[in-house]
């Protein structure tokens, strides 16, 4: 099958999966105002792909279907550059906004398949057999995937490291004739609602006895046992006016619990081997997924940039401080953009032909942008100030009453309309200050993990030689 519409990917939907949202279990997402805007969001991601399919999409290697280029191993610079553009075009549709459009897992398990050397090392040739084959059934099926790594806090006073005891960690708790059953919980699986697939593979490491939480394998939303509980909804009005991006963009985020779910045999990738679970993360993943990662929050800061600027010129802003900040944000964005395209200047090879960007600095990029993006949330605010909620809604800008009031009062400087200006301030409310937005600053923070442990390994992993060897000067000369 080739590259699904949304049309294809909404109907999919309907389906047993048990999600959870304010009072009751949804019935149906698609249609459900918690989740309608934003499914219908994701849909006209999944329409993108064929209207800018000359950027999209690429042949299957093995089937020639055009199917999308986040699913490529790239084994060329044209390669990574074709899949760079791929990934900037589903990152300026959701302008970031969404961080779990499905590229990014697309990027995840393609790059897993083409390493799959790294899987099948200490004895897990069949783990790894069965992986390469689900990343063909992800691709050709156009598969939109959700996945949960990290496990829930209870008591951190116990420590990270999980102990055999703890009855909350997702674990084998049995075989069945067709697989494995899996019993505990995860956070949090971004997408959800909207997903075909939910997908468990290695966060963390784990203690050499941890056996029963070593396990990756993807299964059907709908699979029983398995209960999506999401965050309040965050999606505001369908009116795009009053709610330019939480109307389309909730991505939504859930917790999600294994109510002893069966996984099917073939579906298992990991299975109790707790040294492949704690290498398979840790070598060719980062400089593949952070690609796609990357070129979206470039998209992301690039976006606020210019949304503060048009802020600033709205009401005649032009105070230096106004300007520090703009110029802090286009710097942010700039950084971001020439640290991807250093990495892509560097590929590496990783086996069998295949090339990721340079990881390094991506690493600098990943441990920065956690830190850079609640800073533009706060410089939005600083230059919107009240501006962001003098903001009549849609309603009142059609009541005949109100209106000549609205473009008289609430006009902008220097012939910027009022109804312009609205929508700006609403849009920047949206992006930085009302619940989506301020979910985002969260996401931002901690959906790579928290950027307190990004800036600790982004050190950990630095090569050091020429820096060792300016300070090794000074320490080893010789003392007249
Ligand atoms: C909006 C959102 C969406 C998410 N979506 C997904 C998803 O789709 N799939 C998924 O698997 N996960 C998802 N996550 C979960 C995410 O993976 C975790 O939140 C993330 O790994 C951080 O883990 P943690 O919450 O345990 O935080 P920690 O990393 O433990 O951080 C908690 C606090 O402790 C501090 N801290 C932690 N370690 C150190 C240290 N060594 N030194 C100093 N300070 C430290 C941090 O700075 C932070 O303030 C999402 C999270 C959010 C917020």
């Amino acid at each position: 099958m080739p590259a699904r519409t949304g049309a294809q990917l909404l109907s999919g939907l309907k389906d047993d999966r048990e999600i959870w949202v304010g009072e009751e279990r949804v019935r149906d997402v698609a249609t459900h105002p918690a989740f309608e805007g934003a499914a219908k969001g994701l849909a006209a991601v999944f329409d993108l792909q064929h209207e800018a399919a000359a950027d999209c999409l690429f042949p299957d290697p093995e089937t020639g279907e055009p199917i999308n280029v986040s699913h490529m191993a790239p084994r060329s610079r044209a390669d990574i550059a074709h899949r760079h553009r791929g990934l900037r075009r589903i990152a300026e549709h959701t302008v970031g906004v969404m961080g779990r459009t499905p590229d990014y897992m697309n990027v995840t398990y393609a790059g897993f398949a083409a390493c799959i050397h790294e899987w099948a090392e200490h004895g897990n040739e069949a783990g790894a057999a069965r992986l390469v084959e689900y990343q063909k059934f992800l691709r050709r099926r156009d598969i939109c995937l959700t996945h949960t790594l990290i496990h829930p806090t209870n008591d951190k006073s116990k420590g990270e490291l999980p102990r055999l005891d703890d009855d909350v960690i997702l674990r084998k708790v049995g075989e069945t004739a067709h697989g494995i059953v899996v019993r505990g919980a995860r956070i949090l699986a971004t997408l959800a609602p909207f997903a075909d697939e939910l997908a468990v593979y290695p966060g963390r490491p784990l203690p050499e006895d941890g056996a029963p939480f070593a396990l990756s394998f993807c299964i059907p939303m709908a699979t029983p046992g398995l209960r999506f509980i999401c965050r309040d909804s965050f999606a505001g009005s369908r009116n795009r006016f009053d709610h330019p991006l939480s109307s389309r963009f909730d991505e939504q985020d859930a917790f999600v619990i294994f109510d002893d779910v069966e996984v099917p045999r073939d579906r298992v990738f990991i299975d109790g081997d707790v040294k492949t679970y704690n290498t398979v993360m840790t070598r060719s993943w980062h400089p593949n997924v952070m690609q796609q990662t990357m070129v979206r929050a470039q998209t992301k800061l690039e976006f606020a940039w210019g949304m503060a600027a048009a802020m600033a010129d709205s009401i005649g802003d032009a105070s230096p401080a106004t300007q520090q900040m703009l110029g802090e944000m286009w710097s942010y964005s700039r950084l971001a953009e020439a640290a991807i395209q250093a990495a892509e200047a560097n590929p590496g090879e990783w086996g069998n032909g295949t090339l990721f960007p340079d990881g390094e600095p991506l690493w600098a990029l990943r441990a920065s942008v956690p830190f850079w993006m609640p800073k533009v949330n706060e410089f939005i605010k600083l230059i919107g100030s009240h501006n962001l909620l003098a903001t009549p809604t849609w309603h009142m800008m059609q009541d005949q009453r109100l209106r000549p009031l609205i473009d008289r009062y609430l006009r902008g400087a220097k012939g910027f309309d009022a109804e312009r200006r609205v929508r700006l301030f609403r849009l920047a409310w949206d992006y930085a200050g009302s619940a989506l937005g301020t979910r985002g600053e969260l996401y931002e923070r901690f959906y790579l993990t928290s950027g307190a442990r990004n800036q600790q390994r982004a050190h950990q992993n630095a090569p050091r030689d020429r820096a060792r060897a300016m300070v090794d000067r000074f320490l080893n000369e010789p003392v007249d």
